[in-house]
């Protein structure tokens, strides 16, 4: 039987080193794809059109977004973000997982229409240690730095809207942790029911 793979969304505060836990977790697996999102966000030093993002103008991702081709879009601190639609159902259809990096609006449209989706927030240890790791990164001047911080207090009351909460205090435990919450909630029961029907209808 080739089970449909799960849904599942991953977000916590800028800065709480989610990107650095994903990498991990995937570099030791298969039958998982990372989907990369879109964005009108101008591209960082190295990044590159189709691997981190695909930058799109903003008529591009309003074109697309109009026409049902993202599965989520939020506007972040002055710009679009969303998850193109196509190949994430195309990767689940395979069977494989797939992973959404994603913040906090878009993750619970994610909840809304995809209700059997895991839904996984990263945490600080503390805010203090959040604020020091995001002025410590120096890649976004003050201003930017201060703006996420606002966005992080609002994302960290909604974590309670999610299925599980990791706290980053090390990355190691943290990709511990994740990778147990995925294996067990591959046999949930709602990952389950193709099976069961099957097996009932031979019973
Ligand atoms: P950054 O600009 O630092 O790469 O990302 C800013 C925020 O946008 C992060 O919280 C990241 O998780 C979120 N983000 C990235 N891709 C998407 C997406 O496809 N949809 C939504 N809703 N948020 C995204």
């Amino acid at each position: 039987m080739n089970k449909k793979g799960q849904l599942i969304v991953v977000s916590g505060p800028s800065g709480v080193g989610k990107g650095t836990v994903l990498a991990q977790y995937l570099a030791s697996r298969d039958k998982i794809a990372y989907s990369v999102s879109a964005t009108t966000r101008a591209p960082r030093p190295g990044e590159q059109h189709g691997v981190q993002y695909y930058f799109l103008s903003r008529e591009e991702f309003e074109q697309t977004a109009q026409n049902g081709g993202m599965l989520e879009y939020a506007s972040y601190n002055g710009n679009y973000y969303g998850t193109p639609r196509q190949p994430v159902e195309e990767q689940r259809q395979q069977g494989n997982d797939v992973i959404l990096e994603i913040e906090v609006q878009g993750a619970l449209q994610v909840k809304k229409s995809c209700p059997d989706a895991l839904l996984i927030f990263i945490a600080p240890p503390s805010f203090e240690e959040l604020a020091n790791r995001l002025t410590g990164r120096q890649t976004e001047d003050a201003k930017t730095v201060e703006n996420r911080l606002n966005i992080a207090r609002k994302e960290l009351q909604c974590a309670q809207e999610y299925d599980y909460i990791i706290v980053n205090d090390t990355v190691e435990q943290a990709v511990e942790r994740l990778t147990q919450i995925i294996c067990a909630n591959r046999y949930n029961k709602n990952n389950m029911k193709e099976f069961l029907d099957e097996v009932n209808q031979h019973a």
